[in-house]
C-alpha cells in the first residue's frame, strides 16, 4: 500500500548542532527548538547526554526547559551514566547507537559492536523500568568512511538484536551520504526479512545530493518515518565542508508536493532555520530553503 503519511523525525538539535563548529548557547538552542516545536513536528531529537561532546554540555539545561515543549522529545544516552543523568532531567525518550561496521564503532565510540550491546542492556533495564522508550541508531548501513562497503545482512543482524533488545523504532544511518536507490533497496531487501518497515527510519544524507530519492525508494517498502535536519543543519565530518543530514525543508517540500502528509508546517521550519543561521553564522545547506527565503 503506498504511503500518504509520513513522521519526521528532527534531529536538527543533535544531531545537526553536534556537527557545526561553532558552540551555540544553550538559550539559543532552547529558542531554535521552541521555534521548531511550532511546526507541527512530532518528534525533535533535543541533545544528547554525553560528557565528552562539548556541543552538549549543557543537555540537562536545554532539556529541562524544552521538554514540555509539545513534540516529544528524545535524547541520546550512550551509557548507564548517561541514562542516570538523562532521567533526573525527566527523559521522555531515549536514543542509543551503534553502527553496522566494527571499525566505524571503535573510533566514533570506542568500543566494538559487543560491547556496545553490553551498554544497551543497563540503559534498556533502566528505560524499562521507567517505562520510556527507546529508539535505535545504526551508523553506516551502506559504506563506512573506513571499511568500505558494509554487507546488508549484518545491518539486518545487528537490527534483529536492536529489536530484541527493546528498541521500537531503528533508524538507519547513511553516514557518509553516498548511496543511491540501488543501494537502499539492496539494504532494505535484507533487513525487511528481519525487522518490519513500520520499525524503520530512513536517516539519509545528503551529502551527494541523493538523500531524496533514497527517502521515496524507502517509501516503496513501507518506510514511514524519515530524519531530517532544519536548513540541513550539520556538516558531515568525512568530508569538511560537505552537507550532512538531509534538511527537512527539503524533504517536506518533495513530500507535500508528492501528496504525502507530515503534519509539519515548512514556513515554521523555516523559521527556525532563520534563527539557527545567525548563532551558527553559517548558510543552512537547504536548496528549499534558499528558494522561499530572499
Ligand atoms: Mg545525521
Amino acid at each position: 500500500m503506498a504511503i500518504s503519511r509520513v513522521r519526521i523525525y528532527e534531529v536538527g538539535p543533535r544531531d545537526g548542532l553536534q556537527n557545526e563548529a561553532r558552540i551555540v548557547s544553550a538559550r539559543d538552542k532552547i529558542e531554535f527548538i521552541r521555534l521548531l516545536s511550532l511546526s507541527g513536528l512530532t518528534n525533535i531529537e533535543a541533545t544528547a547526554f554525553v560528557r565528552s561532546v562539548s556541543q552538549m554540555a549543557d543537555a540537562q539545561e536545554v532539556y529541562t526547559s524544552v521538554r514540555d515543549f509539545g513534540p516529544r522529545m528524545s535524547a541520546l544516552v550512550p551509557n548507564r551514566k548517561g541514562m542516570e543523568n538523562a532521567l533526573a532531567s525527566g527523559l521522555r525518550e531515549a536514543a542509543i547507537f551503534t553502527a553496522a561496521s566494527e571499525t566505524f564503532t571503535r573510533k566514533n565510540i570506542n568500543s566494538s559492536i559487543e560491547e556496545s550491546f553490553s551498554r544497551f542492556k543497563e540503559v534498556m533495564q533502566l528505560a524499562a523500568d521507567h517505562a520510556i522508550p527507546v529508539r535505535g541508531y545504526v551508523s553506516t548501513v551502506v559504506e563506512c568512511p573506513y571499511e568500505g562497503r558494509i554487507a546488508p545482512q549484518k545491518v539486518a543482524e545487528i537490527c534483529d538484536r536492536l529489536i530484541q533488545a527493546g528498541v521500537y523504532e531503528i533508524s538507519l544511518g547513511e553516514t557518509i551520504g553516498v548511496a543511491v536507490p540501488d543501494d537502499i533497496s539492496r539494504l532494505l531487501d535484507e533487513v525487511t526479512k528481519k525487522v518490519p518497515p513500520e520499525k524503520l527510519a530512513g536517516h539519509y544524507h545528503d551529502t551527494r545530493g541523493t538523500a531524496l530519492s533514497n527517502v521515496f525508494r524507502s517509501l516503496d517498502y513501507g518506510l514511514s518515518v524519515f530524519d531530517s535536519s532544519a536548513g540541513g543543519l550539520g556538516g558531515c565530518p568525512y568530508a569538511p565542508g560537505a552537507s550532512g543530514n538531509l534538511a527537512t525543508e527539503d524533504l517536506l517540500y518533495a513530500l507535500h508536493r508528492s501528496k504525502i502528509e507530515t503534519g509539519v508546517d515548512l514556513g515554521k521550519i523555516a523559521d527556525a532555520s532563520e534563527f539557527i543561521r545567525h548563532a551558527i553564522a553559517k548558510e543552512p545547506a537547504s536548496r528549499v530553503f534558499a528558494a522561499i527565503r530572499k
